[in-house]
Formats: C-alpha cells, sequence, structure tokens
C-alpha cells in the first residue's frame, strides 16, 4: 500500500517508507495533565489514532511502536498544585486517568507506550550531559541552557532564520543566559518545588527535552513519525530537533505532521482564552464520543476545524445513516472483509479523513441497495471493516440508537414491545396507534424475522 504523508520538514506530501517495515515508529507530543483536555487537545490524538489504525492495517499491528507521552512536569502544573494546595501527583494521576477515560469514549486505541516525564528523568540528564559534553549546551547558575547560535541548521522546522529569533520575550529567572533565543535544558530547583539531583546541579527538566529524551527511551532515533498540533512546531518541536539531533549526530524523526486548529468562532480553542468544550462535558449532554469523533475527523488534519453544534448534529445524522444500514442488515450473516480499496486509498493518501468519510456513506447506500443476501452480507462487512479503521461503527447499532435516545430509550422499548403483543394479538388499531406514538418521538419501527427493532428516523 502506497501511503503519502505531509511531511512539514520538506514541506511537501511524500511518500511514506519507512526504515524498517517491522518495526514503525511514531511519537506524537501528549497532553500537559494540569487541567482537563479540552475538544482541541482531543484533535491529535484523534487524528494519530487514524494513522495508527492505518500504520497497522498496512504493516501489521506487531510492527507499529506508538508513544504518546504525559507531561506530568511543567510550569502550570507546579502552579496549578501551589493554587489548589493539592500535591503534584494527586493532580496529574486525576487528570490523567480524566484523559484515559475521555480517549476511550472518543475510540482512541491505546498507544503501545504512554512514558511519564517524571519516570523519564535520568534519560534527560544522560542527554543534557551529553550536550554540554559537546559544547551545545551551557551550564549557569539558572539552569542548563540549549545554545542556538552553536546549532547551524537551527531552524529548519519552522523555516526561521537565525537571525529572525528574537523569541527574545526573556523569561523571569533566565537573566543569566547568553542569548534570548537559547532555552532551558533544566532548570535549578527553587525552594518548594520538585527536583531531581543531576551533576550540573538539582532542578527540574524543561519541557523540550522530555519528548527529545523519552523518544529515545521508548523508541530509539530517528523515528519515522513525529506529529503534534501545529502551534508545537515553534518551539516544541524545534527544538526538540535541535536537542536530540546535537546529542545524537542523526535525524530525530523524518516525517513530522501536525494538526490544524480546532478553533470556535474562528478563534483558536485553548484554556488561555477560555473559550473551550471538554469531551466530558458533550458526553454529559448526551452526544456519543463516536460523534465527537467523527466531527473532529470531518475536515482534512491539516485544515482548521471550526467547532459548533450543527457540526455534532451533522456527524450524529451521518452516523445514525450508518448504523441504520447496519441496523437494517442485522440478521445477515458475518462475513471477513478487508476495508475497500478506494477507501483506504482516501486514508494512505495523506489521511484525506474528508474523502474516507465519503466513502463511507457511498457504502452505506451500497448496503441499502443490496437485495441478495449475500450480497447484504457482503455490504455490510464491508461498511464495518471500513469504519474500523477510521474507528467509526464500533457500537452494536441497537446500542447507537438507544444511547442517542438517552433516557428516552426505555419508554420507547416499552412501546415497541407493546406494539409487538398488540401484533401478536392481531389488534392491528392499537399496533398502528403504537406505530404513530414512536413516529412522533422520531421513531421508525423495523420489523424482521428476528423481531422488532427501531432507529431514528432518518
Ligand atoms: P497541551 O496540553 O496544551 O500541551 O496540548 C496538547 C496537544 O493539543 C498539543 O499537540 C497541541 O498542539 C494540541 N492543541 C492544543 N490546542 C489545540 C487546538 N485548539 N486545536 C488543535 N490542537 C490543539
Ligand atoms: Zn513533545
Amino acid at each position: 500500500m502506497k501511503i503519502q504523508l505531509t511531511n512539514t520538514l520538506t514541506r511537501r506530501k511524500e511518500p511514506f517508507v519507512p526504515t524498517d517495515p517491522k518495526r514503525v515508529t511514531m511519537y506524537v507530543c501528549g497532553p500537559t495533565v494540569y487541567n482537563v483536555a479540552h475538544i482541541g487537545n482531543a484533535r491529535p490524538p484523534v487524528v494519530f489514532d487514524v494513522l495508527f489504525r492505518l500504520l497497522r492495517h498496512a504493516y501489521g499491528e506487531k510492527a507499529v511502536l506508538y508513544a504518546r507521552n504525559y507531561t506530568d512536569i511543567d510550569d502550570k502544573i507546579i502552579t496549578a498544585s501551589i493554587e489548589r494546595g493539592v500535591p503534584i501527583a494527586e493532580i496529574t494521576r486525576a487528570v490523567e486517568e480524566q484523559y484515559e477515560s475521555d480517549m476511550g469514549a472518543l475510540n482512541v486505541l491505546t498507544p503501545t507506550h504512554r512514558p511519564r516525564a517524571t519516570e523519564n528523568v535520568p534519560a534527560m540528564v544522560a542527554v543534557i550531559e551529553k550536550l554540554i559534553a559537546n559544547g551545545a549546551a551551557y551550564a549557569v547558575p539558572s539552569g542548563v541552557y540549549f545554545s542556538v547560535a552553536a546549532d547551524e541548521d537551527y531552524g529548519k522546522l519552522s523555516g526561521r532564520a537565525q537571525d529572525d529569533l528574537k523569541a527574545g520575550a526573556r523569561v523571569d529567572g533566565e537573566d543569566d543566559k547568553r542569548a534570548s533565543s537559547d532555552f532551558a535544558l533544566w532548570k535549578a530547583s527553587k525552594p518548594g518545588e520538585p527536583s531531581w539531583e543531576a551533576p550540573f546541579g538539582a532542578g527540574r527538566p524543561g519541557w523540550h527535552i522530555e519528548c527529545s529524551a523519552m523518544i529515545e527511551e521508548e523508541l530509539g532515533s530517528p523515528i519515522d513519525i513525529h506529529g503534534g498540533g501545529i502551534d508545537l512546531i515553534f518551539p516544541h518541536h524545534e527544538n526538540e530537533i535541535a536537542q536530540s539531533e546535537s546529542a545524537h549526530g542523526h535525524a530525530l524523526a523524518r516525517v513530522w505532521m501536525h494538526n490544524g486548529f480546532l478553533t470556535m468562532d474562528k478563534e483558536k480553542m485553548s484554556k488561555s482564552i477560555g473559550n473551550i468544550i471538554t469531551p466530558r462535558e458533550l458526553l454529559e449532554q448526551g452526544w456519543q464520543g463516536e460523534t465527537i469523533r467523527y466531527a473532529l475527523l470531518s475536515a482534512h488534519y491539516k485544515a482548521p476545524l471550526d467547532w459548533n453544534d450543527e457540526l455534532l448534529e451533522q456527524a450524529q445524522k451521518s452516523l445514525d445513516r450508518m448504523y441504520g444500514a447496519v441496523l437494517r442488515l442485522n440478521d445477515a450473516p458475518d462475513v471477513d472483509a478487508e476495508p475497500p480499496a478506494a477507501f483506504v486509498a482516501a486514508l494512505a493518501d495523506d489521511l484525506n479523513t474528508p474523502a474516507a468519510i465519503a466513502e463511507l456513506s457511498a457504502l452505506v447506500t451500497n448496503a441499502n441497495n443490496a437485495k441478495k443476501p449475500a450480497e447484504q452480507a457482503q455490504a455490510k462487512a464491508d461498511l464495518l471493516a471500513a469504519g474500523a479503521l477510521v474507528g467509526l461503527l464500533q457500537s452494536d447499532p441497537e446500542h447507537w440508537f438507544r444511547a442517542s435516545f438517552g433516557e428516552q430509550a426505555g419508554e420507547i422499548d416499552a412501546l415497541v414491545a407493546a406494539r409487538v403483543a398488540a401484533r401478536a394479538a392481531k389488534d392491528y388499531a392499537e399496533s398502528d396507534r403504537l406505530r404513530d406514538a414512536l413516529a412522533e418521538r422520531g421513531v421508525e419501527v423495523m420489523d424482521n424475522a428476528s423481531g422488532s427493532t427501531w432507529r431514528r428516523k432518518g
């Protein structure tokens, strides 16, 4: 299978060729676990989950190694701990659990590795020692800094020229660094802050070195794919490249991929602006995880995606249509199927999820038109195999419709059961009355050999 991916480093869409097809490696920067993730934070894990699924399909499940970290030590976490008067580990573990639960609801597969920064500090110290030894970094009282001037090709990912790097807003407490663009690898310990011993003085790691070290620990470099949101290109990923390449003498990652922003009213969703919605809020409002996932995949990953209720309503409608087709073919026997070629080709073309969803929709039409039992079985299997490759249609269809009616589902069940009883008793007036009552609630009843099922009317 030919997979093409847009590489931020080369600014081109190019064929993806892993270093070793038996060991395909991918790293995605994970959440900073000081506060619950919002729906914008969920975009990278969902997008790269689709890539993970596609790579597993292409190279085999065991051949793909995917690491997504937890940044569980950071200024924001320390501040949150002080403000709330709660120990750091208590905050980070609770947020991690919430994150895992949200990702589960969005059908995100568990990555192969989920390293925590705090559990990999010795690896970070080792990289920093290497950088000091080869002149790429220097220690001063406030910490250890990477010397940007010592790195000739610094700026190659973001396209920023060294001269432009006024990135210069000086950070408090970093007065002794040599150049404003130099960045912290290690921050000398301050009273009341967590710290680790190191040959260059007790302290804690900077954010960028965490990812460089965890990539080396979990996967070894160069990795095939490194991903994250577009806001991470500079400085985070630029700095990961600078550190890792200066320490190891070879590339950190061959393909760099970045998802566009999720916005609301065209403004980036972010905690600092305060325009956030969390997956939990949406789930509590009654939206299903898969509906949220579908909405997140409805735009190409590189494009911005504007979030609103209409997007969710549209996603729910499309999924209802898909589940309706599966439900109608509930009695068709299960047969094995590979995801259809046109569907896979859409995904393999730089993860074109809108095109893949259009193919999925064509498979629904196909399923709805299938007449012969063998055709029906095949159409259902095609649809489900395609769905699985993007993490959709993972629910039992009856469960899907029940869940989308929330608390009303029980009452609908009772009406359907009463109608089945009326029909059995040949009380057709009552049976018609119940059908109308159900129709009023937006429910369509489908009678088939194994009984009656219901779904939301299309
Ligand atoms: P953070 O927890 O802020 O470090 O962000 C975790 C991930 O979410 C990073 O890959 C960010 O690039 C990504 N991210 C943050 N905000 C958005 C947004 N509004 N849209 C898309 N991705 C985002
Ligand atoms: Zn990172």
